[in-house]
């Protein structure tokens, strides 16, 4: 079994409990503080989730997972900045986690202010700037506008870091872009 074999290994695991979440059989296993006991000295968590801070997505629930499994980034509308990049790199290297998912969403408030504004400078820039990089005077749908985002993402990564390029490259990290919608819960994988 290869590396980028277990990266879709852990995948299929995650969204076998994002079916859960969306049958409403949450397990609600190891959200006990026994299990941030057993954690203090050691995280080994199964996969990056790189996401939006909405308050309305919580990748633990989202996917049926506990304390110590998901290794989360948020910013809004999943501005990407050194400090996002060189904590995907901690993961990758220090954390050897093989499975990075890009998580945008419905209805997400700084692709609407994205915009709102464009192409205007002066409105919240680091968060927008991003997303003006793959926007044009067409009109288009904020949730259309947020995959397109997402997907964007992953060039950015591997333009912007070695140590992210190299371990796609060598299939030591499968990076996948996903979309979730409000409306069923459900996390769609983007091709
Ligand atoms: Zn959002």
């Amino acid at each position: 079994m290869t590396k980028n074999i277990q990266g879709y290994a852990i995948l299929e695991n995650l969204l076998n409990g994002n079916k859960d979440f969306v049958n409403g059989e949450l397990s609600i296993l190891n959200h006990q503080v026994d299990t941030l006991k057993q954690l203090k000295n050691q995280q080994h968590p199964n996969a990056m989730i790189f996401t939006c801070s909405d308050s309305r997505i919580s990748p633990e629930i989202i996917f049926n997972c506990g304390l110590g499994e998901l290794f989360t980034i948020k910013t809004a509308g999943l501005a990407i900045d050194n400090n996002v990049i060189e904590t995907i790199e901690y993961g990758i290297e220090k954390l050897k986690i093989e499975l990075l998912i890009l998580l945008g969403h419905d209805n997400c408030g700084a692709i609407e202010t994205a915009k709102k504004y464009y192409p205007q400078k002066g409105h919240f820039d680091s968060l927008v700037n991003g997303i003006y990089t793959v926007m044009t005077s067409a009109t288009i749908s904020t949730d259309d506008l947020a995959k397109t985002y997402t997907k964007s993402l992953e060039n950015t990564l591997i333009s912007k870091s070695d140590i992210i390029k190299a371990a796609i490259k060598d299939k030591n990290l499968l990076l996948i872009k996903a979309h979730l919608h409000h409306d069923t819960g459900i996390v769609e994988i983007l091709e």
